[in-house]
């Protein structure tokens, strides 16, 4: 039976956060990281202010450095590789570099090293960091989010992060289905050593996340030595049926964790069930366009400060600049969102 642990907890107050850190990894069957080295691995979709909700918020990430140390770990680690990533990435917009620096603990480049391998679930070869090499355990913070593609963004959605920056956006052209893709994030997860999750839900996004979604107080962590079941009660409390949410479908179809049935989780804490928001503005999972496919993103030009991310990322080479203007040419686009995750300036949008 897989523990998961919600605890509330109502603002980024330093010793609040770390209060209730400690509280959710008691009560969830927290792995033994003692004479260990650590991996861990929060979100940063884009290095962004943390009002913005769109990474981890910097003080769950010293938070969980502090507990990790306090159990006795011999080395810890952070990263995370953003699908635009530039080698010397240092996310301090989101101030999760300053956080390693002050607690003394190194923020390591995805990109130096990578190797390929075939995934199970997937049965493809992958690219996928090397740091999972050099590691005992992962520990993931993902941030509370919906997904314009993927419903939700969660614990095992954050196991992404570890195909290296421009390995990435080719992925949803090799499987633009959400089906093949969560067999991608499945497949993954199973490679990565991750042994634990915190998911920072004090202030979660709603809307057209994960990059372009409004910041909603959501006031708790979730916590869980078991991804799936973070993501379960994650889209529990969203209000989506969570076997509507591909990743957590696939995950339950190929028992990746002991979760086979909702039932076989142990809420210690606050039952996902007793706090569901229902007025939570949630991606439909059902959402299609008149002949049936997903939505294709629609570029707004008064918004649009041709920046050209949309066009760097785009795995299809969909999209253009014509006369001051993006074009795109439904023909190619697969409909993978990557150009909305990046856009900064709510430029695209996924409409009905
Ligand atoms: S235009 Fe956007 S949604 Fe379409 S393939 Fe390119 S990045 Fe993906
Ligand atoms: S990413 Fe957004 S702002 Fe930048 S060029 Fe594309 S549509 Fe315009």
């Amino acid at each position: 039976m897989s523990k998961v642990s919600i605890v509330k907890c109502d603002s980024y107050d330093r010793e609040k956060v770390y209060q209730a850190v400690v509280k959710a990894c008691e009560h969830s069957s927290f792995p033994e990281v003692q004479g260990k080295k650590i991996l861990i691995k929060p979100n940063i979709l884009s290095d962004s202010p943390s009002e913005k909700a769109i990474t981890t918020n910097p003080e769950i990430l010293r938070a969980m450095i502090k507990y990790v140390k306090t159990k006795g770990a011999t080395s810890i680690v952070v990263g995370d590789s953003p699908a635009l990533h530039k080698h010397g990435l240092k996310p301090t917009k989101s101030g999760l570099y300053q956080i390693c620096e002050e607690e003394g603990v190194e923020w390591v480049n995805f990109l130096k090293g990578n190797f390929k391998i075939k995934l199970p679930i997937l049965e493809k070869k992958i690219t996928l960091t090397s740091t999972i090499n050099d590691i005992d355990l992962l520990i993931t913070l993902p941030k509370f989010k919906t997904h314009e593609l993927m419903i939700t963004t969660g614990a095992l959605k954050n196991q992404f992060g570890l195909v290296p920056g421009f390995h990435k956006s080719p992925q949803h052209v090799k499987y633009p289905r959400r089906d093949d893709f969560a067999k991608l994030i499945c497949g993954i997860h199973t490679q990565s050593k991750a042994a634990f999750a915190l998911m920072d839900a004090i202030i979660g996004m709603e809307g057209s996340g994960p990059g372009n979604g409004t910041p909603r107080n959501i006031g708790i962590l979730i916590a869980s030595n078991d991804l799936l079941a973070v993501d379960i009660a994650q889209a529990t409390i969203m209000g989506h049926n969570p076997m509507d949410i591909p990743v957590i479908k696939c995950g339950i179809l190929n028992k990746i964790s002991d979760t086979t049935k909702f039932e076989d989780m142990d809420y210690t804490d606050i039952n996902a069930n007793d706090i569901i928001l229902e007025d939570y503005k949630r991606i439909n999972p059902n959402k299609k366009s008149n002949n049936g496919d997903r939505v294709k993103p629609t570029f707004i030009p008064e918004k649009c400060i041709l920046c050209k991310k949309c066009i760097n990322i785009c795995p299809a080479s969909a999209l253009s600049l014509v006369n001051k203007k993006i074009i795109l040419n439904e023909d190619k686009c697969v409909m993978c969102y990557c150009c909305h995750e990046v856009c900064p300036a709510e430029a695209i949008e996924i409409r009905n």
